[in-house]
């Protein structure tokens, strides 16, 4: 659907919601309410995806089996908790397009983040560098920056941030491929976001991957802006990881275990070092004493200790609703329900606000990246108070995401009303 046909009327959104094929999806997650009890309009997949109806059934039956079953739980439970993480595994190599052995769920992003570093990053003298976007996630820079140091080299020198162009608010596609294709034999690894968590701008992870290998560089993408939002095919893409969290778009609850890929090609490598722990082990000889680590191939070998059962249980009442919506149908919704907000405040751009997420419905997911040069979080505090949830950044942007799964057009339609009405 173009702009062309949008219209900028309750009537439109309703009847586009009428038409939609996943709106019955919107009754199974659990809303908010406004602080006046009434219905908030929720667009903050991005930093908190909602929770759906069926999670508390989930962790019961854990709840439930652990009072049973006590430690035979492992091996008894309804759904035994020594594999447990398993029964994720193929729906989330579905969802970001891998093989299942190049995906587990395991630890939190940051520090699987990190155990990819330790694997992946093994920089030299000459060629010792790492890419991020400038800005990047806190927690990224933290990470990127200690992994430096810790191979004793300083950030000064080993860290490219990458920055838009003056007066630009997005990279642009040739300056990523430029910097490698002219530093690429200084590059151990370009480390960016599939999606930039700031400004909502979709990199091009394919080419990113291809030029990136072809000058000899690791590529891992922090997909936590992209998992459960863009349609992706890790594999074919071909970076050597990939590392995201499951509660923004992909409703696991608040600090959910997250997600891991690792590259086919290196499933059964036994030389790349890593930081080992049990549950990486064959499992086979797990429980023995004495042995030397003889990790279990592809992803899974990274694993370090016995996941949260529990955490585990909530990510999958998510999985299956998203096994059974598709990403694909998903995505497609999504491109729309986005291209309808960005055209409702079109309508009304007045100079007080404007969008630096780019337009190409192709550089972008499900996030708008609103800047308002003044007053903003008053603005924004004022929308939160009467039930508008987005997310404000300092020091000017408002990131507001309406979710395939559980937004409609009519909660676009209203934010906009909202928004403009506040901003004047
Ligand atoms: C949300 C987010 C994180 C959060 O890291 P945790 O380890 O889950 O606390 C890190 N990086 C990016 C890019 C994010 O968007």
């Amino acid at each position: 659907m173009t702009d062309f046909e949008f219209s900028a009327s309750q009537d439109f959104a309703i009847a586009m919601d009428e038409r939609d094929p996943l709106r019955n999806y919107r009754e199974r997650f659990l809303f908010p309410k406004a602080a006046d009890g009434g219905d908030c309009v929720y667009l903050c997949g991005h930093s908190l995806g909602l929770q759906p109806a069926t999670t508390a059934l989930y962790i019961e039956q854990e709840l439930k089996d652990w009072a049973q079953l006590g430690v035979e739980g492992h091996f008894r439970a309804t759904n035994p908790w020594m594999p447990y993480h398993r029964l994720l595994t193929e729906q989330t190599a579905a969802l970001v397009g891998a093989k299942p052995i190049e995906v587990v769920v395991m630890n939190s992003l940051t520090v699987n983040l990190h155990l990819m570093m330790v694997s992946f990053y093994r920089p030299t003298a000459s060629k010792h560098k790492i890419v991020v976007e400038r800005g990047a996630f806190p927690s990224d820079q933290y990470a990127v920056k200690s992994q430096i140091r810790f191979h004793g080299f300083d950030p000064a020198s080993s860290l490219i941030e990458l920055a838009p162009l003056p007066g630009e608010g997005c990279l642009r596609d040739e300056q990523i491929s430029s910097l490698i294709e002219g530093s690429g034999d200084e590059i151990a690894l370009i480390m960016l976001g599939g999606v930039n968590y700031a400004t909502g701008q979709a990199f091009d992870m394919e080419g990113i991957a291809l030029a990136g290998r072809a000058r000899g560089c690791v590529v891992g993408f922090d997909l936590a802006h992209a998992a459960g939002n863009l349609q992706l095919r890790l594999h074919d893409w071909g970076p050597d990881f990939a590392v995201w969290c499951s509660y923004k778009y992909l409703n696991g609850g608040p600090g959910c275990v997250a997600g891991c890929f690792v590259h086919e090609r290196h499933a059964r490598s036994l030389e790349i070092p890593r930081f080992a722990g049990w549950w990486g082990h064959d499992e086979h000889s797990r429980f023995e004493v004495g042995q030397n680590f003889r990790p279990i191939s592809g992803a899974e070998g990274w694993q370090l200790s016995n996941p949260s059962i529990i955490s585990l249980a909530a990510l999958r009442a998510s999985m299956n609703i998203f096994q059974e919506a598709g990403i694909e149908r998903l995505r497609a919704k999504s491109v729309t329900l986005t291209s309808y907000l960005e055209f409702l405040l079109n309508q009304k751009m007045p100079s007080s606000f404007s969008i630096i997420t780019p337009q190409e419905r192709g550089r972008r997911g499900a996030q708008l990246s609103i800047r308002i040069p003044t007053n903003g979080r008053v603005l924004c505090e004022r929308l939160a108070n009467g039930g508008i949830v987005g997310d404000w950044r300092e020091p000017d942007t408002f990131r507001v995401a309406p979710v395939p799964l559980y937004n409609s057009y009519d909660d676009v339609f209203r934010f906009a009303q909202r928004f403009v009405s506040a901003i004047g």
